[in-house]
């Protein structure tokens, strides 16, 4: 599943082969995505130029000239890619958006728990919930204590609560857990100062990490076999149960915190 870190590599690879094209054809193949595609979509994009492309935890925003956004998350398998006009259709490609250069902009997605919608930003209600977006705003430990302060949740099920914050999922919290040195299943509410500071900063260190990775696979993006240009960051502690810490060698333990498996250190971490 997408997680930010890939959703931000999208955004870059996306972004300097759309901006300041116009949209000259729009196909929509099959509108039953976890949002039905509505039915002007077509018409409402159709001769748009794209301006920007931003990014809000795991949604991508295609802003247009005028005024209008298209909002798409990938759910669980969706991928863009961006294919040489004429190239035959694969599974799965339920959107095509035809700018005005020779390439196709396509949405695939196998699983459609994607969506793809177009409007202005205050008709996206599912934006309400969604925090602010952890590599671009940064909290100070004192700010961090006043959220927490009356948190008795673990403290890494806090990390994936999107309201909080954007984007993290289980991977990079445990991934970023491990290098703040903080078990996973710590009460929120007893972390110091110190401790949620070094949260925030290996909150930064992993994702900027993961996305300049991320970066070395743009060369794929464009690739027609449709592979999509994800990576795999190289986990510290994630899905590593009973292999070495990298740093200290003990053997990395796993347990259930939430629902979900969760890795950690039992030495680096405290
Ligand atoms: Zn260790």
């Amino acid at each position: 599943m997408p997680e930010l870190p890939e959703v931000e590599t999208v955004r870059r690879s996306l972004e300097p082969h759309i901006v300041g094209k116009k949209v000259s054809g729009v196909v929509v193949r099959e509108r039953r995505l976890r949002k039905r595609i509505v039915e002007d979509f077509e018409d409402r994009l159709y001769g748009r130029t794209f301006k920007r492309l931003g990014r809000r935890g795991k949604y991508l925003m295609f802003h247009l000239d005028d005024g209008q956004t298209v909002l798409s998350h990938l759910g669980m398998s969706g991928a863009f890619y961006l294919r040489p006009r004429l190239t035959p259709l694969a599974k799965h490609d339920h959107v095509s958006i035809e700018i005005a250069t020779s390439d196709v902009l396509v949405l695939n997605d196998p699983r459609r728990f994607g969506t793809m919608r177009i409007g202005h930003g205050e008709d996206f209600e599912e934006l309400n919930n969604v925090g602010p977006d952890p590599m671009s705003t940064r909290r100070t430990a004192d700010q961090w204590r006043t959220i927490v302060r009356s948190k008795k949740t673990p403290i890494k099920t806090l990390l994936m609560d999107q309201r909080l914050i954007a984007g993290i999922g289980n991977i990079y919290a445990n991934e970023m857990l491990f290098l703040a040195g903080i078990r996973p299943r710590r009460r929120a509410s007893g972390l110091t100062k110190r401790e949620l500071g070094a949260l925030e900063d290996a909150m930064h260190a992993v994702l900027h990490r993961a996305v300049e990775l991320g970066g070395s696979s743009i060369s794929d993006f464009r690739d027609v076999s449709g592979k999509p240009g994800y990576f795999q960051i190289h986990h510290a502690v994630y899905d590593r149960a009973g292999a070495p810490c990298p740093r200290c060698s003990s053997a990395i333990r796993r347990l259930v915190v939430t629902g979900r498996s969760t890795f950690y250190c039992p030495s680096c971490q405290n």
